[in-house]
């Protein structure tokens, strides 16, 4: 979700009620019906706002990863996260 900032009023996610973006969750696999809807609302963000909006919400640990966020589905996220943490990894050794 984007900052409180005027420009986040403009966002698509803006014009929805807050749980429209925190579905139920899928437990493995495929996005649910409610996760599907949201991303499609994401996917007519401005790309700058989309990627912006994935790369803070991506400073969050993995168990902090709630609803649809940037395009991306809680679970979307955790698995970036974690591979990113093993591309980091990688680098080091
Ligand atoms: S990418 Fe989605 S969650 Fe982020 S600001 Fe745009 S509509 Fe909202």
């Amino acid at each position: 979700m984007p900052e409180n900032t005027s420009s986040a009023a403009l966002t698509p996610c803006a014009q929805h009620p807050l749980n429209f973006f925190f579905p139920i969750e899928a437990r493995s696999g495929q996005p649910t019906a409610g996760e599907r809807a949201a991303l499609r609302v994401c996917a007519t963000c401005p790309i700058a706002d989309r990627r912006e909006c994935l790369e803070r919400e991506l400073r969050l640990p993995a168990y902090r990863q709630y609803g649809v966020v940037g395009c991306t589905t809680a679970s979307q996220r955790r698995s970036i996260i974690r591979s990113r943490k093993a591309a980091s990894k990688a680098e080091v050794a």
